[in-house]
C-alpha cells in the first residue's frame, strides 16, 4: 500500500498535519465555534427562493466579480466603504491563502502572535511562506509596545492579528492595531472571524482610510450561523482588490453561494439576533466554570478558553462518550468551549461539574 511518506511531496508539506477538527455527530457541538442556533424561518425562504432562482442560471459561469455581493457586503459593514474595497472567497480561510500567494510566498514571512488560529502556519506552508511564531505574554494581551517591537525585530512580509483571539478569546485593542501598523511596512491583516461577538469594540475597517496596507477579514461563518455556506469577505483598498484578482481562480465563487450570502446579508438583523444570547451563554459559562475553580480566560469571541484541567484529552474523551464535543488544542491544562444554546451550554456546564475537581 502506498503511504504519504512514498510521495514526491513539496519539501516544505513534509510532516504536516492536516487541519483536523474531529467531526462527530453528537448531540452537542461545541468545539469549532459556530453559531449552533438555526436559522430563523423567514430567512430560510427567502435564501431558499434566492437559491431557486440561481439555479436557472448554472448553464452559464457565474459573475466572476460577484458585483451584487459586494455592494451587500459593503453594505452590511458600513464606514463608507463601496463594492471595490470588498472581496470574497469561499470562507476567509481561502481569502487569507490568496493574500498569502499575492504577497507572501518563497522568500517571504507571515508573522502572528501564539496561541492564534491553526490555520495560519498551515497557510503558510501550503504556499511556501516562512512562518515566524512570536507568543504571547503570559495573559495573551497583546501591547503596542510589544507587538511593535516584534514586528520591528522580524521585519515580516505579513502580520496577522486576530481580534478576539482564537482560541483565547482575547480582544484586540486599536492601539495594537496602529502601533503594528506604523511599526513595519508589510501587509497588516486583521483576522475579525468573531468581531460581531465583541460589543465593546469598534470594527478595524474604521481604520481602512488613508491605510492602504491594511486588510479587514470576516466570515459569515460564525456570528452569522452560515458556516457550511463558505463565505468569508475582506475589506481592503481597492489595489489589494486588485493584487487578489491575480491569483484567485476564475469564477471561485459559485452562482448558489453569490445567491445565497446575497440573500442572508439582506436579512443581517434577523440573522445576527442570537448574538446577545450567545454571549449571554458565554457569560453563563464563565460564571460556572469560576465558581467550579477554573480558570477562565476575558473572551470577547463566542468560545471561552478554559485553565485548570489535569488531563485536557481525558477530560475530552469522557465528554465525547456523553454527547459532548469541546476542542483540545494541545495548550497544557487548557480546553475551548464554545458557547452554544441555553440547553447546550447548561449540558456542558452540567457534564464538567459531574467530572469533579480538575475535570478528572
Ligand atoms: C473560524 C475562523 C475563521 C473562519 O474561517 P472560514 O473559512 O471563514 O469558515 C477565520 N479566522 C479565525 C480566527 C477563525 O476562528
Amino acid at each position: 500500500m502506498t503511504s504519504l511518506s512514498d510521495l514526491p511531496l513539496r519539501a516544505s508539506l513534509v510532516g504536516k498535519e492536516p487541519y483536523g477538527a474531529p467531526q462527530d455527530p453528537v448531540p452537542v457541538s461545541l468545539n469549532v465555534n459556530e453559531n449552533t442556533h438555526p436559522i430563523p424561518e423567514e430567512v430560510l425562504a427567502d435564501i431558499t427562493a434566492s437559491l431557486a432562482e440561481a439555479v436557472r442560471g448554472v448553464n452559464r459561469y457565474p459573475d466572476r466579480e460577484f458585483g451584487e455581493l459586494r455592494t451587500a457586503l459593503a453594505g452590511y459593514l458600513g464606514h463608507g466603504l463601496d463594492a471595490d474595497g470588498l472581496w470574497a472567497a469561499n470562507g476567509s480561510n481561502e481569502v487569507l491563502q490568496q493574500i498569502l500567494q499575492a504577497f507572501g510566498g518563497p522568500g517571504r514571512t507571515l508573522l502572528s502572535f501564539t496561541p492564534t488560529y491553526s490555520m495560519y502556519p498551515l497557510l503558510a506552508s501550503g504556499t511556501d511562506t516562512g512562518w515566524i511564531p512570536v507568543p504571547r505574554p503570559a495573559d495573551y494581551a497583546l501591547t503596542a509596545e510589544g507587538v511593535a517591537a516584534a514586528l520591528r525585530e522580524h521585519r515580516p512580509d505579513i502580520v496577522i492579528l486576530c481580534g478576539p483571539n482564537n482560541p483565547t478569546g482575547t480582544p484586540l485593542e486599536r492601539d495594537v492595531i496602529l502601533a503594528a501598523y506604523d511599526a513595519f511596512d508589510g501587509i497588516l491583516i486583521v483576522d475579525e472571524a468573531y468581531q460581531e461577538f465583541d460589543a465593546e469594540r469598534e470594527s478595524a475597517v474604521s481604520l481602512l482610510p488613508g491605510r492602504h496596507r491594511l486588510l479587514v477579514s470576516r466570515t459569515m461563518s460564525k456570528a452569522f450561523a452560515f458556516a457550511g455556506v463558505r463565505l468569508g469577505y475582506l475589506a481592503a483598498d481597492p489595489a489589494v482588490i486588485d493584487a487578489l484578482r491575480l491569483v484567485r481562480l476564475p469564477y471561485h465563487l459559485s452562482a448558489l453561494t453569490q445567491a445565497a450570502a446575497t440573500a442572508a446579508i439582506r436579512h443581517a438583523d434577523a440573522m445576527l439576533a442570537t448574538v446577545a444570547d450567545i454571549r449571554a451563554q458565554r457569560d453563563r459559562l464563565d460564571t460556572a466554570l469560576t465558581e467550579l475553580g477554573y480558570t477562565v480566560h476575558p473572551s470577547g469571541a463566542n468560545f471561552l478558553l478554559v485553565g485548570g484541567f489535569r488531563d485536557p484529552s481525558a477530560t475530552f474523551a469522557a465528554l465525547r462518550s456523553q454527547g459532548i464535543l469541546i476542542r483540545d488544542l494541545g495548550i497544557p491544562g487548557h480546553v475551548r468551549i464554545t458557547a452554544g444554546t441555553e440547553a447546550e451550554t447548561s449540558a456542558v456546564i452540567e457534564a464538567i461539574a459531574a467530572l469533579g475537581p480538575g475535570g478528572a
